[in-house]
């Protein structure tokens, strides 16, 4: 990964990949503390698209509020900065990652309030959890390890190190042969994905977790309002495991994750074990939305031109 060519946005400024580095004592480093994005653009007919680039950047600044880190670039500088990265390295379609942490200032608990760096990387990922899964559905544990509870880490924040949580949940899973882990909250009731928001279907309606310990999905946002413009109904309520076991199609959203089918919990079978209609439909809306092949929606696209 660090062995590339290609430019890398660093506190302003486009850097080689290989130099784009900081000191061994940064602060994030030590004690997780920084906030970031996953941003995908796209190939579309009219070149690559930025898809929702200002909700991101407006998800990392609310990150950073919450965390009480001021960031030292303004939103637009930091749009200009996401769509220089994808023209400046040529890339069609990539994931992006805005990141903004603290520097090596001071080493204590408390971080160096004026050291705050800032990067967006950019590289092509394909499906994050298989292409095969986007067609077929994966096959999905529930974790041991519990969601963070919202007085522990902050929720809301995409923050570094909320994702240690994310990373056991995943290891676990994928250790154990699954694709992915199926986090519940501190009450028990279904959470979301270890990098996803999850949905169930069940008798033409569509539930989702309301959003106390879950992240406020991008992706998550962009289906409730394409299921609601198909005149699906949207609820958001708690919702346990076993509601998912017997729901009739379960399907997880996120920016890397895109739509991709759940066929399976904890050994047992949703629904008849594949891709249901109502999660292809909207998954295939999805798709058209982000490629730039559907009629509407060009407001979530940002060209790079
Ligand atoms: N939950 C978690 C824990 C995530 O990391 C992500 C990915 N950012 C999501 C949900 C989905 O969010 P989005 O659709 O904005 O990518």
């Amino acid at each position: 990964m660090a062995d590339r060519d290609g430019v890398i946005w660093y506190d302003g400024k486009l850097v080689p990949w290989r130099e784009a580095t900081t000191h061994v004592l940064t602060h994030t480093l030590h004690y997780g503390l920084g906030v970031f994005e996953g941003v995908r653009a796209y190939e579309t007919p009219n070149g690559p698209a930025i898809f929702r680039l200002q909700d991101h950047t407006d998800r990392l600044f609310r990150s950073a509020h919450i965390l009480g880190m001021a960031l030292p670039f303004s939103k637009d500088e930091l749009n200009a900065a996401s769509i220089a990265v994808v023209k400046e390295n040529g890339l069609q379609s990539c994931y992006m990652r805005p990141m903004a942490f603290y520097g090596p200032g001071k080493l204590g608990v408390a971080p160096p309030a004026n050291d705050v760096h800032i990067i967006v990387g950019a590289w092509p990922w394909g499906a994050y959890l298989g292409t095969e899964g986007l067609e077929k559905g994966i096959r999905v544990k529930t974790s041991s390890f519990t969601r963070h509870h919202v007085n522990i880490t902050m929720c809301k924040a995409k923050a570094n190190g909320n994702y240690m949580n994310s990373i056991l949940a995943n290891t676990e899973a994928t250790r154990d042969g699954y694709d992915e882990a199926l986090l519940l909250d501190n009450e028990g009731y279904v959470a979301e994905g270890s990098g996803e928001n999850v949905f169930i279907v069940r008798k033409g309606k569509i539930y989702t977790p309301d959003l106390t310990s879950a992240l406020e999905g991008i992706t998550r946002d962009t289906i409730v309002q394409l299921a609601e413009e198909f005149g699906l109904q949207v609820i958001e309520k708690r919702i346990t495991r076993d509601e998912v076991y017997t729901a009739d199609e379960a399907f997880f959203t996120g920016t890397a994750a895109e739509v991709t089918p759940i066929r399976e919990l904890d050994g047992r079978t949703i629904g008849a074990g594949t891709r249901g209609p109502i999660t292809e439909k909207l998954q295939k809306r999805y798709f058209d939305c982000v490629k730039g092949l559907a009629a509407d929606h060009s407001e979530w696209l940002t060209y790079v031109k």
